[in-house]
């Protein structure tokens, strides 16, 4: 397992990559990540697409019209008024040359018609003609051709979709009712801390309660991901060792918080190598410094090894090591093919201190200025431990390792906490 003084957020990226598609690779079929189950397009957002979904049908089924208006050979542009044809009730007739049928948005074009002319572009109308402009379109505008959106047998939607409300709009506009999706992940998390508290129970001095598993669980929710609570555990090797089997026995991931910082590592190092193979890495960042990663040895009746992420127990930086390692250690595992965050830019409203030779993750609120430019101004203290300045954030600005201090006004990448769809 790799093992540096202080790597660079990206190697530490590409070394989780790779050894996600090491056990993608040696999970068999039958309790692996790789299962896949059918569920119903209600149970089906934020699932993982398993196998590509390929149209039963052309979208749309047949040539319709784009607009309400009236519909015609293009080949002869002056005509007259045959009748109506509406979404759902086709004209059944046919239309000759010199002849219009007013005709709906999605109505089937009548027979012998190619060519729409939107209503609003015809000028006078009576019982039995219209008149328009002819330079105002061109044969064959405002109609939607057989197969235009989807052709029958091509894939809707590919393997490895994240689905979102928009796929299952799309598997439904199919006549699609299920999906074949894969199984949820499932992921034991559990918090380590002689000073921690559970909620409930009555804090005393030198005490705090235990957020990072409440956090972790919105986090995994967010992902549709199943959650094994194992609680916490005391800083003792004993207990460390007995909770961590239990954990590899009963899920794909184990994310623990708390015991990976110098000084505590040493016995929480001591386990790992009885019981899998563990890397305990300084990375360059800020937040979220120490962190261990590896895998838990494969135990009786499971065919792979479990995968461990040991995020430091400051609160921020276990958000902050979540977003940066473990979502897309998550997606990758489940299958997803898209497992990177989208990123955007915003102008710094004001100077930010920045040290070149790692990578920042500052919580930011993100705006607009008096020009409409998205802006972000820094939340407050910027402490790993202060989780205020997460909650009052709506992005992160992200530092990259090798950027120095940053003027108001400059350009800066940020990550938005929330997708829009
Ligand atoms: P550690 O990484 O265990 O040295 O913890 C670093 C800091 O995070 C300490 O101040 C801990 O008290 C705090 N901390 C650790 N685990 C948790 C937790 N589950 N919830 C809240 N704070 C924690
Ligand atoms: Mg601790």
């Amino acid at each position: 397992m790799l093992l540096t003084s202080s790597l660079h957020v990206d190697e530490a990226r590409k070394a989780i990559a790779k050894l996600v598609d090491e056990l993608i690779k040696t999970s068999a079929s039958n309790d692996g990540v790789s299962e896949i189950e059918t569920v119903s397009l209600d149970q089906a957002i934020n699932r993982i697409l398993a196998t590509d979904l390929l149209s039963p049908i052309d979208v749309p089924a047949a040539d319709n019209s784009a607009m309400d208006g009236f519909a015609f050979n293009g080949k002869c542009l002056e005509t007259k008024d045959s009748g109506i044809a509406l979404a759902g009730k086709p004209y059944e007739g046919s239309i000759g040359p010199g002849e219009c049928l007013k005709i709906m948005t999605g109505a089937l074009m009548p027979a012998g018609c190619d060519t729409v002319i939107p209503q609003e572009l015809v000028s006078t109308q009576d019982q039995h003609s219209i008149t328009f402009q002819q330079n105002q379109l061109k044969p064959g505008n405002n109609r939607r051709l057989r197969g235009e959106d989807l052709q029958k047998g091509k894939p809707a939607i590919a393997a490895g979709r994240l689905l979102r409300p928009s796929d299952i709009g799309l598997a439904a506009s199919l006549g699609i009712a299920t999906l074949p999706v894969k199984r949820k992940l499932r992921v034991v998390i559990l918090s380590s801390g002689d000073e921690l508290c559970a909620l409930g129970q009555p804090l005393v001095s030198g005490s705090i309660y235990d957020s990072n598993r409440y956090s972790l669980t919105g986090l995994l929710n967010r992902l549709n991901m199943e959650i094994v609570d194992c609680g916490i555990v005391r800083d003792d090797p004993s207990s460390l060792k007995a909770a961590f089997i239990d954990a590899s026995t009963k899920a794909d991931v184990l994310i623990s918080s708390g015991g990976v910082s110098v000084g505590e590592a040493d016995f929480t190092k001591q386990i790992m190598q009885e019981l899998g193979d563990v890397g305990f890495w300084k990375i360059a960042m800020r937040p979220g410094r120490p962190m261990a990663f590896g895998t838990l040895k494969a135990v009786p009746g499971k065919s792979c090894s479990t995968l461990f992420f040991g995020l430091p127990g400051n609160p921020v930086a276990v958000m902050v090591t979540f977003y940066q390692f473990v979502r897309a250690a998550l997606l990758q595992l489940n299958g997803a093919s898209q497992t990177e965050p989208t990123l955007m830019q915003a102008i710094s409203v004001e100077p930010i201190r920045k040290k070149a030779g790692r990578t920042e993750f500052q919580r930011a609120i993100l705006g607009r200025n008096a020009e409409g430019r998205p802006t972000v101004k820094i939340t407050g203290s910027q402490g790993a431990g202060i989780l205020r300045s997460m909650s009052e954030a709506n992005c992160f600005v992200i530092l990259g390792h090798d950027q120095e201090n940053i003027a108001a006004g400059d350009w800066v990448d940020i990550a938005l906490f929330d997708g829009l769809l």
